[in-house]
């Protein structure tokens, strides 16, 4: 009988990722995420036989790791198990997701009522025990309660990542380096296999600065962040170099934010979250984002690529003074505005070129190679890596250089891929 992990999503792209561990005829479904395409219509990842799904186990909120979840939920009702503040922000995730996408999405609200049900809040490190195989969660320090999962059957140990992040950050620690020495078989993402991140503290100097200037010289710096976890990220790094700085927040992060508060153990430093909520200011109405928008400040709002939501509409505001700013402080996917505002030098085809200043820091929540590389030499009883949340060109790079540095058999996964364990 063989342990078979099936690639659902995630295989030569980043987005949707799906993988199912399956053994005896049973498996555990771990995350079932969405991707956007170019009309920004959501992509589920390959169907997978509800009858088979034991549990289900779910990273972290982010919609390509969550964003498919629920339509599990319409057939049956695995129990779900993930960190405590995984199952409270999934909620708020999900409710925001069906208002934009909901019309192009084979499930409704009811599923995702009926998946928070049946969700079990699990601490790392505690061994949870199924049918045929037990599995755990691990910190990955990617966010605030994000986990790798580590699944045992039979006599082997299966690590699946999730997203890592390997820095210390004002919100997470590094993810959890200890007990990784009996991982034989690691499926992992390598969203930035080929790059090597600059140091972190030189970056939020040259950001600090940068913010700085804008406001000495009367203007107004846009910081467009995703709801969960740059946008407490950036408020933090704000509350603690910069406190006498005039900065608002608006859109979901403030939600998003609330439930961090009530969820403090998943944060590194929620001192600083604290103190940026109480001395900032929360934009509550129109008026409040006009008043914003009136004397020089800085504004924190999402969606993080611009795709919408307040950040669209103050850097529609901001677009034409040039003593204003939109600093990029996410990944930004091909297609969106805020990939054209850095490419083009404008959000839209239509629109004139945007005469603020523009700019992009890498505050990136992913390990860079090196991060992934250090990960996959603390498991000293790897027998088989396989790279997915990657596209494919940084797959291929990263994967030579694993097997030159490191000499382990890797396997650069596609969609359907099912990958057979003795
Ligand atoms: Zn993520
Ligand atoms: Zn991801």
């Amino acid at each position: 009988m063989t342990i078979d992990i099936r690639i659902l999503g995630g295989g030569k792209e980043v987005g949707r990722a799906a993988v199912f561990i399956e053994y005896n005829g049973r498996g555990v479904l771990m995350d079932y995420g969405v991707s956007f395409d170019e009309n920004d219509i959501p992509q589920l990842p390959l169907h997978i036989n509800p009858q088979k799904i034991q549990a289900i186990t779910l990273t972290h909120v982010h919609l390509d790791h969550l964003g498919a979840i629920p339509y599990i939920y319409i057939s049956k009702s695995p129990p779900m198990y993930t960190t405590r503040i995984t199952i409270k922000l999934s909620r708020y995730m999900l409710e925001d997701f069906l208002k934009l996408s909901g019309y192009y999405l084979p499930f409704e609200y009811n599923e995702v009522l009926s998946m928070i049900d049946s969700s079990k809040p699990t601490n790392y490190g505690e061994i949870i025990e199924l049918d045929n195989m037990s599995i755990e969660l691990r910190d990955a320090g990617h966010i605030p309660g994000s986990s790798m999962i580590k699944t045992y059957i039979k006599d082997k140990t299966i690590l699946y990542t999730g997203d890592i992040n390997v820095i210390e950050t004002r919100l997470t620690k590094p993810l959890d380096f200890t007990s990784l020495s009996d991982v034989q078989v690691l499926i992992m993402e390598a969203t930035y296999g080929a790059v090597t991140h600059p140091p972190r503290k030189l970056i939020e100097e040259l950001f600090i600065e940068s913010v700085r200037e804008v406001i000495e010289n009367g203007g107004t710096v846009l910081i467009p962040a995703f709801s969960v976890g740059r946008s407490q990220e950036i408020l933090s790094l704000l509350a603690e170099k910069a406190p006498y700085l005039n900065v608002y927040y608006d859109g979901m992060v403030r939600t998003i934010s609330d439930v961090m508060l009530e969820e403090k153990n998943y944060l590194n430093k929620p001192g600083l979250l604290e103190k940026a909520l109480r001395e900032f200011n929360r934009i509550r109405s129109w008026s409040d984002r006009r008043k914003a928008l009136k004397s020089p400040s800085v504004i924190v709002a999402s969606a993080g690529m611009l795709k919408g939501g307040p950040a669209l509409y103050y850097a529609k505001k901001l677009s034409d003074s040039p003593k204003n700013a939109i600093f990029l402080v996410s990944f930004q996917a091909e297609g969106t505005p805020g990939r054209n505002l850095l490419k083009l030098g404008k959000m839209f085809e239509n629109q004139e070129l945007v005469k603020a200043r523009i700019e992009w820091f890498d505050f990136s929540s992913h390990a860079g190679k090196d991060g992934l590389l250090k990960l996959i030499k603390q498991c000293k009883n790897l027998e088989k890596i396989i790279i997915i949340h990657s596209d494919e060109e940084t797959a291929h790079t990263f994967a030579k250089h694993i097997e030159e540095n490191i000499g382990i058999e890797t396997h650069i996964a596609e969609n359907g891929d099912t990958i057979e364990l003795e």
